[in-house]
């Protein structure tokens, strides 16, 4: 068990895109940092050797966030090598777009499993241990597509708003333990995930946001920071689009 004093984060898809400007981040705000990633050690290793010259522990752990003892074996390790948990930020999410009538099944039941239970299971694993000392902060990456939808993106969007209504009854739940949860809402953000869009695309997104140009992830480290910090905030869903739904 750790006798560090310094605060313990865990973040879910950390070795890339928003998950992992957050990992490097709180880093730098001083936290002890855990992470988890799918299936790229050698991204995972990179990230390890950043946040390490930042001269605060580092914990990565390869694991499936869609299956639940995956993710307690990843909370009860981070638990073991780091401390308690203070805050979970769970950024892990994938897309497979399609329009409906094309759907396939599986496409749905993955987007779900990764995005919406894999967010319960997180949350599920790492609770008890806040309310014990009551004391927690989770910070949910939602996207403003589970805010207003998007056209061939039925799965990721049901799970999106499935995150917002799971995190705003979370914060019912566990306030009165001293547990804060939260959702951030990110527009498009310049990540692999979006890397794959067409120039037509990009240039009519870019076209309908007002500030002209897509977000840095970056830019939604420092909203989770902001939100580690924010003592009177919980049940928020904190937008971050340019203007993109305004
Ligand atoms: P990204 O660049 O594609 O990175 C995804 C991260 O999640 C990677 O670290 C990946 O690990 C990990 N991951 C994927 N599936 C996982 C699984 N089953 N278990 C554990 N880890 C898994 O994504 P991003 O653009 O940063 O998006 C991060 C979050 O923001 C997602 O929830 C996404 O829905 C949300 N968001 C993104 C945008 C956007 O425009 N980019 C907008 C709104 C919301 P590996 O590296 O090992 O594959």
């Amino acid at each position: 068990m750790s006798d560090s004093t310094r605060k313990v984060a865990l973040v879910t898809g950390g070795t890339r895109g928003i998950g992992r400007a957050t990992v490097l981040r709180l880093a730098r705000d001083g936290h002890d940092v855990a992470f988890c990633y799918a299936s790229r050690p050698d991204s995972a290793a990179e990230v390890e050797k950043e946040v390490a010259e930042l001269g605060v522990r580092v914990y990565a752990h390869r694991a499936d966030v869609s299956d639940p003892d995956a993710v307690r074996a990843l909370v009860a390790e981070t638990e073991e090598r780091l401390g308690v948990i203070d805050t979970a930020v769970t950024s892990a999410g994938i897309v497979r777009d399609q329009a409906l009538l094309m759907m396939a099944d599986e496409d749905w039941q993955q987007v779900l499993r990764v995005n919406l239970d894999g967010t319960y299971h997180v949350c599920r694993s790492v609770v008890f241990e806040m309310m014990k000392r009551k004391s927690g902060c989770v910070i949910n990456i939602s996207s403003v597509a589970g805010v207003y939808g998007h056209a061939t993106q039925t799965n990721y969007s049901a799970s999106k708003a499935g995150i917002i209504g799971f995190t705003k009854a979370l914060a019912k739940e566990v306030g009165r333990y001293g547990i804060r949860a939260n959702a951030i809402a990110p527009g498009f953000i310049e990540t692999d995930m979006t890397a794959g869009l067409s120039d037509k695309v990009r240039e009519q997104a870019i076209r309908g946001i007002p500030l002209r140009r897509l977000d840095r992830p970056e830019e939604v480290a420092d909203m989770v920071s902001y939100l580690v910090g924010a003592e009177y905030v919980t049940g928020a869903v904190l937008q971050i689009d340019g203007g993109l739904v305004v």
